[in-house]
């Protein structure tokens, strides 16, 4: 199918709530991805980062197709043989007691905050009907309608309302203000230890910790969404090791199937968990044997290949890079990041032309809340791969004019 075709099709019967930068992709291996016509990519978004483990990994292809020709779906009115080897798996990865596998980030999400709300009111002692769960400004924790809901985000939420109730924004970084805003029906925090959608938003050092710290204080429950910082990205397994903050509840997606098939899950101790009882919550394709073998798969590249530290090497070498050939550039505004997390900010809406810029030297990225442009490569990526593509991206970066941004912002 040529290009053309392909988003001519897309155009005509797609709904238009996506704006793709003009590429149409026919393959992918490790951290390149090629289109119809066979031009090579460097992939530097990794599809969010749940291609952590780089497009087409021959181990988890090789688990997926073996456990698509054994037994695919089973629904959890049964058991089957295969999700507790990935419960226990990922239990041991992220420290917690018990894992409750769906499907999308959202999905898991939404379980997180009926686990937050339920211990409320049956442990907590919350008048029922009155949780209040705080959230930060600038927050992407999916698309369902509770989750944008309490988004700040003019383009998730628009005519999309009302909002469910018991949710409270507070600024992000500023511990002090989430303790403050803690009253006596919050029951928990739920957080990115650093925003993703929101633009690549470090905070500032010790907040996880101050969080943790307040959230214990008031008894609450602290949930941190590591869908998209989770599971090496950041150079460390989650993100919320960089402060030793363990929060309650862990929510992780994307990368836990490596871009194969979409499994999230909830991980939380017993206490928690606990709340959880037959026919309170479900999901039809949670925790299927094809899930389950893709993500044993998944976590076995992540930890074979030493993708987290990977990630803290490479990104921390090309951090420094790109932080010395843009320092004083006068349209940028900032460069940071953690890992292969990496953001260059501008002062200007100009990231979605950077965006097609990047595109035309062949390094596909993309452009987040109109200033931001985000470098996230598979963690699998070569060094001298990263640095050829750094090669092609640093001078569309610090190129000094450009015209403003062509289209419309294209938010996840
Ligand atoms: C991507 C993402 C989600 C939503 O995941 P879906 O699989 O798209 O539902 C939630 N939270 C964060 C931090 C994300 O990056």
């Amino acid at each position: 199918m040529t290009a053309d075709h392909a988003i001519a099709l897309a155009r005509t019967y797609g709904a238009d709530n996506y704006a793709p930068l003009p590429v149409v992709l026919a393959r992918g291996e490790g951290a390149f991805v090629f289109d119809t016509a066979g031009r090579r990519y460097f992939d530097f978004l990794s599809a969010y980062s749940a291609v952590s483990q780089g497009h087409c990994h021959p181990r988890i292809v090789k688990a997926l197709v073996e456990q698509a020709s054994t037994l695919s779906l089973t629904s959890r009115a049964f058991h089957n043989d295969r999700m507790g080897a990935m419960l226990e798996r990922i239990a041991r990865v992220s420290g917690y007691e018990k894992v409750l596998p769906m499907n999308t980030g959202a999905e898991a999400v939404e379980t997180a905050l009926k686990a937050m709300r339920r211990w409320g009111y049956e442990q907590k002692g919350v008048p029922d009907g009155t949780a209040e769960i705080l959230v930060a400004e600038g927050n992407f924790h999916g698309r369902t309608t509770t989750i944008v809901g309490f988004s700040d985000e003019p383009d998730y939420t628009r005519h999309f309302g009302p909002p469910t109730p018991g949710f409270r924004l507070v600024p992000f970084g500023d511990a002090a203000a989430l303790a403050a805003a803690i009253g006596p029906h919050t029951v928990g925090v739920l957080l990115e230890p650093i925003q993703g959608e929101g633009g690549v938003r470090i905070p500032p050092d010790g907040y996880l910790t101050e969080v943790r710290a307040a959230c214990t204080r008031a008894n609450v429950l602290l949930c941190f969404d590591e869908i998209q910082t989770g599971l090496g990205r950041t150079g460390r397994m989650f993100a919320f090791e960089h402060e030793g903050a363990r929060p309650d509840l862990l929510v992780l997606g994307k990368a836990l199937s490596g871009g194969l098939y979409p499994v999230s899950c909830l991980c939380a101790d017993d206490r928690v968990m606990r709340v959880f009882t037959p026919g309170s919550h479900g999901s039809t394709y949670g925790g299927n044997p094809l899930a389950a073998a893709v993500t044993l798969a998944a976590l076995d590249v992540l930890e074979d290949e030493k993708l987290a530290e990977r990630s803290a090497e490479l990104g921390g070498r090309a951090l420094e890079r790109l932080r010395g050939a843009l320092r004083g550039h006068p349209a940028v505004r900032e460069v940071r990041g953690r890992g292969l997390m990496i953001a260059v900010e501008y002062h200007e809406k100009i990231a979605r032309a950077v965006a097609h810029e990047l595109c035309d030297v062949s390094v596909l990225a993309k452009d987040t809340r109109g200033d931001v442009i985000r470098l996230m490569p598979p963690l699998v990526i070569r060094e001298d791969d990263l640095n050829a593509a750094l090669d092609l991206a640093i001078p569309v970066l610090a190129r000094e004019s450009r015209a403003s941004a062509s289209g419309p912002d294209d938010l996840q």
